[in-house]
């Protein structure tokens, strides 16, 4: 029976990688009345947000929101910039990787799919490498766009953005570079404009901490550009018309007023804390909750450290171990939800959540359900991870507070 009113005493723990936990401050601001989306409020607050967010974009190109998930964001990037039956060049990552895949062939086009066989390529980031050669191969030009996630959320890997612009530039090759930032912005550092990613793609839900239900675009001139020649059809999505009523703050359409008022003040949270404090917070916390997975004794998903994901971290089981079984016991007993392995990680391993509104002993709380989830569960640890967590928190104080 679905229970709609199952309130249990305490805070319920939403440790997935998104949706992360709604501030407080985030919610009342949803609550605010909703006004008339033509009305003068609404030009100003819609400037704001616009505005606002290009910062965490680090962008002074325009950036699209949207009404939708993070998956409509996708579509809209590949909608307004390509045409039937163009060649894109995609990265295995893991499994949102593969869906961006599947989506780009349901529309028409022909993506090509790069990455290591099996598993091995969902352990490790885009290979640059692998991307430059097949440019290089490309003599005609015909790949029109390379696709990639930043953060891959199915695994807890963070690739190096920058790697495959230079790449690209390396090939010399013209087409355009797509980025999923969905749930990385406002978390792991990004940067649309030096990293020279022509469309990104995010969403609400994520590092941005609001509820799912928002998505974005931010563009480059050259995406622009392209999509002015591009053919695949789009309506809703079209970015042409957008951008001029954004220019007043307007949509074309009614947009999410409620969920707007959550991102000016989401907005105003992280601009306030700074983008530098809010990638270092996410860092201290990520490097926490590996140590703990290490005393722990099990295994981290991401193969390579240079990649660790500040977001998250996949915490692989020992053969014969159902990460499933541990999820329910853990969310039965003890309130907090984790996040599933998905694709070909089902039921290997399970993910835990270190972004958005989280703080040192929202972690450490977090830990110590995994921790009583892992021995109520019967798998045999080494040593106490909180308490390593605890003694790597304790050691290295946030520097933002510990000035206050
Ligand atoms: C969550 C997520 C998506 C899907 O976004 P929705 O809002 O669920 O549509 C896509 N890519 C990545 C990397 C994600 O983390």
């Amino acid at each position: 029976m679905l229970k709609l009113d199952f309130h249990p005493s305490g805070r319920h723990f939403l440790q997935i990688p998104g949706p992360s936990p709604v501030p407080d401050r985030i919610l009342r601001a949803i609550s605010y009345p909703t006004i008339d989306h033509r009305g003068p409020e609404f030009g100003a607050l819609g400037l704001k947000v616009l505005e606002g967010i290009k910062q965490i974009f680090q962008t002074r190109h325009p950036v699209i929101i949207y009404p939708a998930s993070g998956t409509g964001a996708w579509e809209a990037a590949l909608a307004n910039t390509l045409s039937a039956g163009d060649k894109v060049l995609m990265f295995e990552t893991g499994h949102f990787a593969t869906l961006w895949d599947k989506m780009a062939r349901n529309l028409g086009l022909q993506p090509e799919f790069l990455g290591l066989p099996g598993i091995e390529g969902w352990r490790r980031g885009v290979d640059a490498s692998m991307i430059e050669a097949r440019l290089r191969a490309d003599a005609g030009h015909e790949i029109k766009a390379v696709c990639v996630v930043h953060n891959e959320t199915s695994t807890g890997v963070t690739s190096d953005i920058a790697a495959v612009r230079n790449a690209i530039d390396h090939a010399g090759h013209p087409a355009l570079l797509m980025v999923d930032t969905i749930s990385s912005l406002a978390s792991a550092d990004y940067r649309h404009d030096e990293w020279g990613v022509d469309v990104t793609v995010s969403g609400s839900q994520k590092g941005l901490m609001l509820p799912p239900g928002i998505s974005f675009n931010a563009l480059s001139p050259k995406a622009i550009e392209a999509s002015r020649n591009a053919r695949l059809p789009r309506s809703f999505f079209g970015w042409a018309e957008i951008l001029e009523m954004n220019k007043t703050g307007y949509w074309p359409y009614t947009p999410n007023t409620n969920l707007l008022y959550g991102l000016s003040e989401a907005l105003d949270m992280i601009l306030a804390e700074g983008l530098d404090n809010v990638f270092a917070r996410h860092m201290r916390l990520g490097e926490a909750c590996r140590r703990a997975v290490g005393a722990w004794g099990l295994e981290i998903q991401c193969a390579d450290p240079a990649v660790y994901s500040p977001v998250l971290t996949g915490v692989m089981m020992p053969d014969g171990v159902d990460a499933d079984a541990i999820r329910k016991n853990t969310y039965e007993r003890f309130d907090i939800s984790l996040g599933a392995g998905l694709g070909k990680m089902r039921g290997r391993m399970f993910r835990i959540g270190h972004l958005g509104d989280c703080n040192d002993l929202t972690l450490i709380a977090a830990l110590a359900g995994c921790e009583m989830g892992l021995k109520i569960s019967g798998v045999r640890i080494n040593a106490s991870g909180v308490a390593a967590a605890m003694d790597y928190l304790a050691d290295q104080a946030v520097p933002a507070l510990a000035k206050g």
